[in-house]
């Protein structure tokens, strides 16, 4: 094939296409995961405040927010959307006690130093089941006593993309779901 300006223009031109196709599909799966993060529900029904937002803090990547609020203790905690519980976890050094939540489009959500567990790894779970209960297990500040073993109760909630690495993975709950503005 000889090569000259037509076929150049022509390669070009397709190129273009290609790009646009591919630009648009992306904005569509991003624009589907936006939809679905507005509709998720928030984890706690009682009323909260976050205490420690999403981000960087004393030096170390905080991926997730924590939710307190008076005598949360014990309260439950709803799943925000229906998806599968990949995992639980009790006693975590960090975490304490943990449930992780798979949802559509590869989201998922952590629920961490729950008092109780209610719910079992590959479980199905419907928008808004009780997955455990509020409470301050693992590592929490300040740190409860013998006086005060409520001490340090909060909800730890992250919400993550592709997989549930804190560092890679986290998204701000903030920013993307309706439930905390
Ligand atoms: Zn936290």
């Amino acid at each position: 094939m000889k090569i000259n300006n037509k076929t150049v223009l022509a390669i070009l031109g397709l190129i273009s296409i290609a790009t646009i196709v591919i630009a648009l599909i992306v904005f569509d799966t991003r624009s589907e995961t936006e939809n679905i993060l507005r509709e998720y529900t928030c984890p706690l029904q009682e009323d909260f405040v976050i205490t420690s937002p999403f981000g960087y803090r004393w030096g170390e990547f905080h991926a997730g927010i924590d939710l307190s609020g008076i005598e949360l203790y014990g309260s439950n905690v709803y799943a925000i959307a229906k998806g599968v519980v990949v995992r639980t976890v009790v006693d975590d050094d960090v975490w304490g006690n943990y449930v992780i939540v798979r949802h559509e489009n590869n989201l998922y959500s952590l629920y961490a130093h729950l008092s109780d567990i209610i719910v079992r790894e590959r479980q199905n779970i419907n928008l808004s089941e009780i997955i455990g209960n509020v409470g301050n297990s693992g590592s929490v500040v300040p740190r409860p006593t013998t006086e005060s073993p409520m001490r340090g109760t909060h909800l730890h909630f992250g919400l993550f993309r592709d997989g549930y690495s804190q560092n890679e993975n986290a998204i701000n709950p903030v920013l993307k779901m309706s439930c905390f503005n």
